[in-house]
């Protein structure tokens, strides 16, 4: 593993690793966890019914995803994994500094969540994840009915 690489888990290491005691906590009565590209995703069982009862779908917290299910952590991918690399990025500093959008948003009259900085990133990411998707499934479609 190159230093750089190995950078990647370590400046975000003190959020994986509360990350990885809830969701460890919730393998351990119930919930399913994979490995997808170097983030731990975990689903279902008691933190699923936690969030589920706080509106929250989906969250992210280092190299750990934890998410009400298997199909919502699919279809959040290209956003968490983007919050991920923020992370990767900020380190620790992220969580006062996402605190710190989230406040900013909220003076200006703006929602604390949609209107974050970071958030508006990772909707950003997806937008261009499904934008991908478009161009190539139009041009499968085109490969597919050429002769
Ligand atoms: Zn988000």
């Amino acid at each position: 593993m190159n230093p750089s690489r190995w950078l990647r888990f370590v400046w975000p290491a003190p959020a994986s690793a509360v990350g990885l005691v809830l969701g460890g906590a919730g393998v351990a009565t119930g919930a399913s966890a994979r490995c997808v590209d170097g983030v731990l995703e975990v689903s279902g069982g008691p933190p699923a019914r936690v969030m589920r009862a706080m509106g929250i779908v989906a969250i992210t917290l280092g190299h750990v995803v934890l998410g009400q299910s298997a199909a919502e952590l699919d279809a959040l991918r290209v956003h968490e994994h983007a919050h991920v690399r923020q992370y990767e990025r900020w380190g620790l500093l992220f969580f006062p500094l996402y605190l710190a959008a989230s406040l900013l948003a909220w003076c200006q009259g703006q929602s604390a969540y949609s209107h974050n900085h970071f958030e508006r990133q990772a909707c950003a990411a997806e937008a261009a994840a499904r934008r991908r998707c478009a161009r190539t499934s139009a041009s499968d479609s085109l490969r597919s009915s050429s002769p």
